[in-house]
Parts: C-alpha cells; sequence; structure tokens
C-alpha cells in the first residue's frame, strides 16, 4: 500500500485532477469528506489529506511514502529526509516582499540596508536578505500577513502572491520577487528503496499528467493579460 499526503486547501484542487488523470482518484470526495484517510479506486494507493505544513512531516518520517507540498514550505523548513521528485506546475504563484503603495513611490530595493519584515516565512526572509547583506527584523505571523503594514507592524511583509488581488485591496504593492513557486511531489527516502516500482510507476503516471495540463508561460501570460488579472 502507498499512502500519499495531499495538502488540504488551494492545493488539492489542483491536485486531484493531476491525480484523476494519473488513474487514482478518491473513492470519496476530500473536499466535502471529513475523513483523514481516504481510500482510491486503486487498493494499492491511499491518500491522506492533512494541512499544508505538516505534509513534509509525515514524508519524512515515512507515516506517508510520499505527498504534495508547496516549494515555500520545502524552503522554508528543508527538505530532511526526503526526495524531491516532480515539480507538479500546480498551485503557481510566486513569493514576495511588498510595501504600501505610498512607500514604493521612489522605493529602490538596492539601496534598503534595515528592514521591519512581517512574514509567515522567517527563514527565506532571513536568508534572502542575509545574502544581500540587509539586516532584518522579522516578526513571525501565521495568516494574513497584508494587515502588517496597515497598522505599522512592519513596514513590510514577505508573502505569497498569485493574481495580486489581495496587496491591491490593502493598498501594497510587490517590490521584489523572491522566487516563483509550484507544488512537489516529494517521496520519503527509505520509501524510494522498498516500494521504488510502485513509487516509479506513479512518479511515471504523474509526469504524463502534467505534460498533459501544464499551461506553458507563454500562454498562461497572455491569458492573464487578457483578463485583466
Ligand atoms: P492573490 O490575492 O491571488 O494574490 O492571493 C494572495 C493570498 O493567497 C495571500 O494571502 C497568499 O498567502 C495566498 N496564496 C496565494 N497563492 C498561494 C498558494 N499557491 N498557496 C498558498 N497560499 C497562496
Amino acid at each position: 500500500m502507498l499512502t500519499v499526503a495531499l495538502s488540504k486547501g488551494r492545493i488539492l484542487d489542483e491536485t486531484l485532477p493531476l491525480f484523476a488523470a494519473a488513474g487514482i482518484e478518491p473513492v470519496e470526495d476530500p473536499l466535502a469528506s471529513r475523513k483523514l484517510v481516504i481510500d482510491t479506486c486503486r487498493d494499492d494507493v491511499r491518500f491522506l489529506v492533512i494541512r499544508p505544513a505538516d505534509v513534509a512531516t509525515y514524508v519524512q518520517y515515512g507515516a506517508a511514502d510520499a505527498g504534495v507540498v508547496g516549494k515555500d514550505l520545502l524552503m522554508e523548513n528543508g527538505g530532511e529526509g526526503l526526495y524531491e521528485l516532480l515539480d507538479l506546475a500546480i498551485s503557481r504563484c510566486r513569493m514576495v516582499v511588498a510595501e504600501p503603495a505610498e512607500l514604493a513611490v521612489g522605493d529602490d530595493p538596492s539601496s534598503w540596508t534595515r528592514l521591519r519584515i512581517a512574514t509567515k516565512y522567517p527563514n527565506i526572509t532571513r536568508g534572502h536578505f542575509a545574502a544581500k547583506g540587509v539586516q532584518t527584523e522579522i516578526i513571525k505571523l501565521y495568516g494574513s500577513m497584508e494587515l502588517a503594514p496597515l497598522v505599522k507592524l512592519s513596514d513590510r511583509i514577505v508573502d505569497l502572491v498569485d493574481t495580486g488581488n489581495t496587496l491591491r485591496a490593502n493598498g501594497l504593492t510587490e517590490v521584489e520577487k523572491i522566487a516563483d513557486i509550484t507544488a512537489r511531489f516529494v517521496v520519503n527516502r527509505a520509501s524510494m528503496k522498498v516500494r521504488s516500482r510502485a513509487l516509479g510507476e506513479l512518479v511515471d503516471a504523474l509526469k504524463r499528467a502534467v505534460a498533459g495540463t501544464a499551461i506553458p508561460d507563454e500562454t498562461a501570460r497572455a491569458e492573464g493579460a487578457g483578463s485583466g488579472t
């Protein structure tokens, strides 16, 4: 039996069609069910549906053989004990530095020397700015980073941005990109040895599914521009 940990929330909407294209469908709807362990149409595969921040932990400890997790969480927490085998090209977004629009007028990121930043990603933020010689005071938050500059908790934030709507709605502007982010298929190192055949077949099927559904960057950008997003 292969146990695959899936991230709940917005990643799940895009993960399920990929697995379906790879011939693996849950027997009940994980978006509606309260069950945490969900059987699939395949006797040899089951899903765990858990919080994104916990997926890598389940895979690292071998409680799940494999998982789907955002690159943001792998970067923040390190990828110890697991192999990152496949870029699933879903849940695409970017990690950015953002600040109030009025501060952004005339602000030059190359002149930054000391910043006060609110973020859910202290390790990524610290590493990014340390590499550029910028000192940071980091305020760790667990959600709604966009609020912090509005109430002067911090000057800037580091957060994920997809359409940019949340930033705009809160009067914030993206001033620097830290990384492009997508969801990754990760595998426990020991499982990779013990279940190499089953995992190899699953990875191949997912690769074909990704190739079949991936929108080339150029097309995605043109569509984004066309819809005004
Ligand atoms: P948007 O308004 O589309 O730019 O989305 C921004 C909000 O959604 C922020 O609160 C982000 O933290 C969150 N977000 C955007 N993309 C992702 C993603 N791929 N995974 C998790 N959270 C995301």
